[in-house]
């Protein structure tokens, strides 16, 4: 099947009294609706990856993630469109949990790995997949210079101006390749990275390894809540109210903690009056029912 990827995600505004205080705007690039199951980035990262399999006649697509991966169940959901056959090798002993079970509803195989084992992921490859002609290595999150090419082409897709860009950062994959976007466009917008991991400073290395130009960008380490999948009554509080009061559906792990960040740092004052801000709606809402508890 031809892998051209429609893409669909429209930018809203959002109303806040705090944004006319500040006198800011907030607009948000709906990633989020490009597909229900591959949502967001993990669609963009998938695509020059999915057409380099493709051209390599290769039709098993093997990929690696924790048991709540988005990226799993993207690449599931994109095996089974686009008719390749998908192995996810999952982090840890056996579970069951929602995100499985719709990797498993669109026929990804799944291996559980004990953590040591999962370190080595190119090793995990080989002894499973050594015989396979057909196999294709899919690096975790989907990490890869054809990811960040795929998450460049949203900056194509901009028609307006905006003084910031806000992404929330696993891998840095996705940051990345809009960096390298704004880049190539010779926009002069400010991209701010929000980590969702503590100490996420890290993530500058992760981000520059992919920069076709070395270029400048604002890292805001803080909006952790204490770690990858940590939350507090604070962040659950802040997403329900932004969840009822706009309609559009965060969650705690990526989006929430962007969003935070942006109400935060408008709140302290930290953008000029009269920015426009643009946020990044990078999907992932099924990651919301692992997190049902929290609520
Ligand atoms: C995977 C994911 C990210 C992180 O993307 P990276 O390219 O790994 O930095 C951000 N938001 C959501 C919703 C995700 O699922």
């Amino acid at each position: 099947m031809n892998i051209d990827l429609e893409i669909f995600s429209p930018v809203q505004q959002i109303n806040d009294r705090l944004f006319d205080e500040h006198e800011v705007k907030v607009f948000i690039k709906r990633d989020d609706q490009i597909h229900p199951m591959i949502s967001g980035n993990k669609w963009r990262k998938l695509k020059y990856i999915l057409k380099n399999a493709q051209n390599q006649h290769k039709n098993h697509l093997v990929t690696f993630g924790g048991a709540y991966s988005n990226h799993l169940l993207a690449t599931a959901a994109a095996a089974a469109k686009f008719g390749f056959k998908a192995t996810g090798i999952v982090r840890g002993e056996e579970v069951n949990n929602d995100t499985l079970f719709l990797c498993k509803l669109h026929g990804m195989q799944l291996i559980f790995t004990d953590r040591e084992s999962y370190r080595d992921k190119p090793a995990l490859f080989q002894q499973y997949f050594d015989s396979d002609a057909e196999a294709f290595f899919i690096d975790e999150g989907g990490s890869s210079t054809e990811g960040a090419l795929g998450c460049s082409e949203l900056v194509d897709e901009l028609t307006e101006h905006y003084e910031h860009i806000f992404c929330a950062c696993g891998t840095g994959t996705t940051a990345a390749g809009i960096i390298n976007g704004l880049t190539h466009h010779r926009l002069k917008i400010n991209f701010n990275a929000i980590p969702v991991f503590k100490n996420g400073g890290f993530i500058k290395e992760e981000i520059d390894k992919f920069l076709t130009i070395p270029a400048i960008y604002d890292l805001h380490t803080d909006y952790h809540f204490g770690g990858y999948g940590k939350t507090n009554d604070e962040l659950i509080k802040f997403i329900k109210q932004f969840v009822a009061n706009t309609g559009i559906v965060i969650e705690p792990v990526y989006t929430g903690k962007m969003m935070y960040a942006i109400y935060d740092l408008i709140g302290k004052g930290h953008f000029k009056p009269g920015s426009n801000i643009l946020a990044i709606h990078s999907g992932g809402i099924w990651g919301l029912l692992g997190l049902k508890d929290k609520f």
